[in-house]
């Protein structure tokens, strides 16, 4: 190993330590204070990887596909290196490697330890330059980080860089259904496997705002056989006849219960997981498409799958003073809108709180609530509570979408709190929709209130 990645692993090794000292729960400082000291330091400790480097990619979805294949190999016995949420930059892919290093600078185990990352858009292509992927898999393109990356075809364009930067032979994993990420295929010549819904039961449903979408080959515009959500479905493009390919790993029979879904999968029989919506049936496929890139057997597929824990925020439920609280992350439009889809989807009145801020993590402009389509569940919604530094604009918002005018409107996790107790009785079901930051804010007050396990222990 080379003096200065010896030096590097020393720096964020000790700033690790320093953390721990610290107690504090960052993971990126290690990566990022190693990577000052050898940039290449990323590069010479993946590659050393010997049981499959995955870069997980896509504007949703990325954490819980690879929280289900984290599973799925630890179901087969096979270790993993893994950047866990909120880390998905070079200094967290980094981080996640220095942990597994000696101080000689090698990775224990290397031989046999998959490697899998969660790769923000940005970060695809160095990260494909440095570790040299065997499988890519992108989840779906939303055109949600406007404020971060311009237009969607930005996106596209790079991971077309990410594509040209990887091995000729690395297997891509891609969404079938999302024509932006399908396209992904075109001109590859390394293994692809598509993966897709088919199961018309699934499409017809409320499929929230589509932002219009063009043909990356002629310009083009889609139209649709089946459309599950937003220009997720079975398209083809009307200039040039292009359509969605037909999935290698393919989902039908998809049932979604309120908090576990059952789908068949060619191969696989019917699989059952402990998260529901169609978001997560499409994170699932993509999940068997890597794992079948890894050479997981159907039996470590399935218990994987089965034993998946929700990430943070995703289908969390916290039992609070008798109450349920469900928590589901609604940090952009995309996201929100597969949150309201599931909603509708239950029969029973809904208690439902929303919580919205505007600092850094969560996009500080917040017009993007008039993208969500919360009229969907003006029928739905019982009782309703609003939230976050932003509660006033969240409460207008829901005013115009026909809700009920909500029981309290609060800036503190804490007076939310007191008034979703004073609203409700034990045995009730409460569906807590946050921003990113809300989500820390009001998971932290029910920590404090003995409602959950922190999530840094988790
Ligand atoms: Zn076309």
């Amino acid at each position: 190993m080379h003096p200065r990645s010896i030096a590097a692993v020393a720096a964020g090794k000790a700033s690790a330590r320093g953390l721990r000292l610290l107690r504090r729960g960052g993971t990126a400082l290690p990566g990022l204070v190693a990577l000052r000291v050898d940039p290449r330091l990323a590069a010479r400790l993946g590659r050393q990887l010997g049981g499959g480097r995955v870069l997980v990619t896509g504007t949703n979805g990325k954490t819980t596909t690879s929280r289900m294949v984290a599973s799925m190999l630890e179901a087969a016995g096979r270790p993993v290196v893994h950047n866990r949420e909120g880390s998905n930059l070079m200094r967290g892919i980094t981080s996640a490697l220095l942990a597994r290093s000696t101080l000689s600078g090698h990775l224990r185990d290397a031989s046999e330890t998959a490697g899998l990352f969660e790769t923000d858009e940005a970060t695809t292509p160095p990260a494909a330059r440095a570790l040299r992927p065997t499988a890519i898999a992108v989840t779906n393109l939303f055109r949600d980080q406007l404020d971060r990356y311009g237009e969607v075809d930005t996106v596209a364009g790079l991971w077309r860089q990410a594509l040209a930067a990887s091995p000729k032979d690395a297997a891509l994993v891609l969404n079938a259904d999302d024509p932006s990420v399908a396209q992904l295929a075109e001109g590859w010549s390394g293994p692809v496997i598509a993966v897709g819904i088919d199961d018309e039961a699934q499409a017809g449903g409320p499929i929230g705002a589509t932002d219009a979408r063009w043909c990356q080959a002629c310009g083009g515009s889609f139209r649709y056989g089946q459309r599950f959500f937003a220009h997720l479905g079975h398209w083809s493009c009307e200039g040039c006849g292009r359509s969605r390919p037909a999935p290698d790993v393919r989902a039908t029979a998809v049932r979604l219960g309120l908090d576990e879904a059952a789908m068949e999968v060619d191969g696989l029989g019917e699989l059952r997981m402990p998260l529901t919506g169609l978001y997560n049936v499409w994170n699932a496929l993509i999940a068997i498409g890597i794992a079948r890139t890894l050479g997981l057997d159907d039996g470590a597929i399935r218990a994987g799958l089965g034993a998946v824990e929700p990430a943070f925020g995703r289908q969390e439920r916290v039992d609070f003073e008798g109450r349920s609280l469900r928590l589901l992350l609604a940090k952009n439009p995309a996201g929100a809108n597969q949150v309201v889809r599931l909603l509708t989807a239950l029969e029973t009145p809904l208690h439902v709180a929303v919580l919205l801020n505007d600092r850094l993590a969560d996009g500080q402009d917040v017009s993007w609530t008039w993208d969500v389509d919360y009229e969907f569940l003006a029928d739905h919604v019982a009782r309703c509570w609003v939230g976050g530094d932003r509660a006033e604009d969240m409460a207008l918002r829901l005013k115009y979408a026909g809700w009920p005018a909500p029981l309290a409107v609060e800036h503190t996790p804490a007076a939310l709190c007191d008034a979703i107790l004073r609203d409700t009785r034990p045995g009730d079901d409460v569906f807590v929709l946050p921003t990113y930051s809300a989500l820390l804010d009001f998971r932290a007050e029910l920590v404090r209130r003995g409602g959950t396990a922190a999530f840094w222990q988790n």
